[in-house]
């Protein structure tokens, strides 16, 4: 059997893994990228705690060894199904069996200027482009004698309450901090803040009450300026405009307010419900297709009882997804029942600045430091590739340890 996988994030990546080694199936994984990322750490790539390389890794790199896993490296373009054809940026390929596992992407909600102006928070290239971003325009801060001037260069504004805003304000108030008085002391008495801008009525949105309160509490003691049930309108001539009317001249914009399934061409529009998400049966196959699975962020499924309006979108989600179909593959070839999926909750955490973290347990709170242990413990386990382990572990204990991070370097690749 040969089958095409579309994207190797969490959901993809571990389809594929445990299907390698049936030499009944022929797998080809395709991505736009020719690596693996882990984007829960995203963050601490542009807040320069930690190098990219730390948390990505190459296919092939990945794929050694394992005779049916091939690599292609391509953007999907269109899908033929009459013909089980998929059309990619770098050439055509045959499936009996197309799994589509691409994700999701950064939705401005048709608000223009803010897709023009605002800095996202999804790729390598988001993050490494957002830590130039403010390391130029603290140089500019530096040179500037406008005093105005210099307080909008430094301002940053982040849009979106949930886990990702809370833990980028966290550590880039930790950031600033350590930054200013150390880099540049030119800049250490001025009225700059860090804006977090919610729309909901709390942090954290689906965590528990537990978290929400001291996620707010420790973000306010680093001096991050929250404001709750307000959300970002608009983004004019270095001016951010909120619901309120209150507007804050600001040089960055950090866009995490919300995602959207990626497109397939070739899918139709009926196949998507909300937030474009392909609608899959209990086992993940697309709604009307015969060989056509979507797993991870990019699916939505509404068939699991604890879950009826779809699962969250969340890395666990992916990977519980991803698994369940290899085997499901596995039971379809050797003619089995196929088993329907049910999402497993092992919890949820966020980190909220050195040292300070949430978990929320099924049956359990914790957070501080102990909570800051667990989070650190929880995110190394699943780094692909042992030795971006222990790089990742040496970078934060060098990091915290120093409280003066190394990877404060403007790296301009070229247009
Ligand atoms: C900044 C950030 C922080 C997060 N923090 C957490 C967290 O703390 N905990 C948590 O549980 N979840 C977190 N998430 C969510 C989590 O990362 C996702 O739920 C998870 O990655 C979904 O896995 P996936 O395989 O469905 O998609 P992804 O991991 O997004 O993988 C999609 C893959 O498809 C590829 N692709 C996309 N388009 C194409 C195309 N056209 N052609 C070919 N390939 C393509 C991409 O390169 C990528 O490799 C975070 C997400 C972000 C962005």
């Amino acid at each position: 059997m040969k089958i095409v996988i579309i994207g190797g994030g969490f959901a993809g990546l571990n389809l594929a893994k445990h299907l390698a080694g049936n030499q009944l199936i022929d797998i080809t994984l395709v991505d736009k990228n020719n690596y693996h990322l882990f984007p829960p750490l995203l963050y601490q790539v542009s807040t320069a705690f930690i190098e990219a390389s730390n948390i990505s890794y190459p296919f092939r790199r990945m794929f050694q060894y394992k005779e049916n896993l091939r690599f292609h490296l391509g953007k999907l373009k269109n899908i033929v199904a009459s013909s089980n054809k998929v059309e990619t940026s770098d050439g055509d390929l045959y499936y009996d069996c197309l799994i589509l596992a691409m994700g999701t992407e950064t939705n401005y909600f048709g608000l223009e200027n803010i897709k023009k102006h605002a800095l996202p928070m999804k790729t390598i290239d988001d993050a490494i482009h957002l830590r130039n971003h403010l390391l130029l325009n603290a140089e500019k801060a530096v040179r500037t004698n406008d005093p105005v001037e210099k307080v909008r260069l430094q301002n940053i504004v982040i849009s979106g309450g949930g886990p990702t805003g809370v833990e980028v304000s966290g550590m880039l108030a930790e950031m600033i901090h350590s930054l200013i008085n150390k880099d540049y002391p030119e800049l250490k008495k001025n009225d700059a803040n860090i804006y977090l801008i919610s729309s909901g009525n709390a942090l954290l949105g689906p965590m528990s009450p537990k978290s929400q309160a001291e996620a707010y509490k420790v973000l306010n003691s680093l001096g991050v300026q929250i404001k709750l049930n307000t959300a970002v309108k608009d983004y004019i001539d270095g001016d951010i405009h909120l619901s309120t009317g209150e507007c804050i001249p600001a040089a960055t914009l950090v866009w995490t307010s919300g995602v959207i399934a990626r497109q397939v061409p070739g899918l139709p529009d009926v196949y998507a419900g909300r937030g474009k998400r392909i609608i899959v049966d209990e086992f993940n196959k697309v709604q009307g297709t015969q060989n056509i699975f979507a797993i991870g962020d990019q699916c939505l499924q509404t068939t699991d009882v604890d879950y009826p309006n779809g699962h969250p979108q969340l890395a666990q989600v992916a990977i519980q997804q991803g698994i369940q179909l290899a085997s499901n593959l596995k039971r379809l070839q050797s003619g089995q029942a196929l088993k329907a999926f049910k999402y497993k909750n092992k919890g949820s955490m966020a980190i909220i600045s050195k040292y300070k973290a949430v978990v929320d347990l099924p049956n359990a709170f914790f957070k501080g430091l102990p909570a800051w242990f667990v989070w650190l413990f929880v995110h190394i386990i699943p780094i692909v590739g042992f030795g971006n382990k222990i790089k990742l572990a040496c970078n934060w204990f060098c990091s915290l340890l120093t409280n003066d991070p190394a990877l404060r370097l403007i790296i301009r690749p070229k247009k």
